[in-house]
């Protein structure tokens, strides 16, 4: 998957976003990662780092490989668990960053 036209769907929850999104340096200088600033009106503000957006897709997404590891309400968990995870996150102020497998805070 490629990432190159700006994004308009949230990766989490597919609501349509805000406002379009596409790639964006972040970190210090001498650790400059790309990533993805969403604004989503239901899960609200948060970072993705690229690598981690593609394991998202792949997360929340039904494989195209035979072989069904998640069941469609399963997928749906998933989404709302973590809609609610970003929400809380964002809750306190901070914009929660998704990088390295791991919710980051700045
Ligand atoms: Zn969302």
């Amino acid at each position: 998957m490629s990432f190159d036209q700006p994004i308009t769907e949230c990766p989490v929850c597919q609501h349509t976003l805000r406002q379009p999104t596409s790639r964006q340096v972040f970190g210090p200088e001498n650790g400059k990662w790309p990533g993805f600033h969403f604004d989503c009106p239901h899960c609200g503000l948060f970072i993705v780092d690229e690598i981690e957006l593609h394991r998202l897709f792949g997360y929340l997404n039904p494989p195209n490989a035979p072989g069904v590891v998640a069941t469609p309400l399963q997928l749906k968990r998933h989404r709302s668990v973590l809609a609610h995870a970003l929400r809380r996150m964002e809750a306190t102020g901070e914009t929660p960053i998704l990088k390295d497998g791991n919710f980051i805070w700045p």
